[in-house]
């Protein structure tokens, strides 16, 4: 297993879309093993390929650092989809391994059915809500190019514009292993 340094807000392949997978392989196997090490290490609860350099589409939620999930089971989401939003929303704060220190209030649908393969790439469907629904839109997003920043007020948008170019500029402090300069593809 390995740590892998996690891509930054500024770095291409997190505006990307992932490819489906048509069957795992041990490479697969490995790098979702890297990326519960990587998530694990950042102390994040969620993490999608792209925010590790590959363009799969594959995210991993583990909700069990939290106070009130630390009975939660990891979970790996392979060519997810989802097929259900609530009506309902709420607004909650989110942070994000690939823009460190910056966190906003996300408005979201407060729970979804998603469709995904698991790990023996067999079809699965779960409902979820509260705090998993709002990590597994998170992560989902992210795996359509799309950062929780896009998703909040203009105002606070432009708040944080000059801690997002830091990011992009690595002027700044992170305590886990990051890509050492904006990646161009
Ligand atoms: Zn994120």
């Amino acid at each position: 297993m390995a740590i892998l340094p996690v891509t930054l807000y500024g770095d291409k392949i997190l505006r990307n879309k992932a490819k489906k997978l048509t069957e795992i392989t041990p490479k697969d196997l490995q790098l979702i093993k890297n990326m519960f090490e990587t998530m694990n290490n950042a102390y994040g609860i969620g993490l999608a390929a792209n925010q590790v350099g590959s363009n799969k589409s594959i995210f991993v939620v583990d909700l069990s650092p939290l106070e009130d999930y630390k009975d939660e089971k990891p979970r790996i989401f392979i060519n997810p989809q989802i097929i259900e939003f609530s009506q309902e929303k709420v607004a909650h704060e989110e942070g994000c391994l690939s823009i460190p220190d910056v966190r906003a209030e996300v408005l979201r649908p407060k729970s979804i059915k998603i469709k995904f393969k698991n790990i023996s790439f067999e079809d699965c469907e779960i409902e979820a809500a509260e705090m998993l629904s709002r990590v597994i839109q998170h992560e989902y997003d992210h795996l359509k190019g799309i950062f929780f920043t896009d998703k909040i007020d203009p105002e606070t948008q432009k708040k944080i514009t000059p801690e997002l170019n830091k990011i992009k500029k690595r002027k700044i402090e992170i305590d886990y292993p990051v890509t050492e300069k904006p990646v161009e593809k």
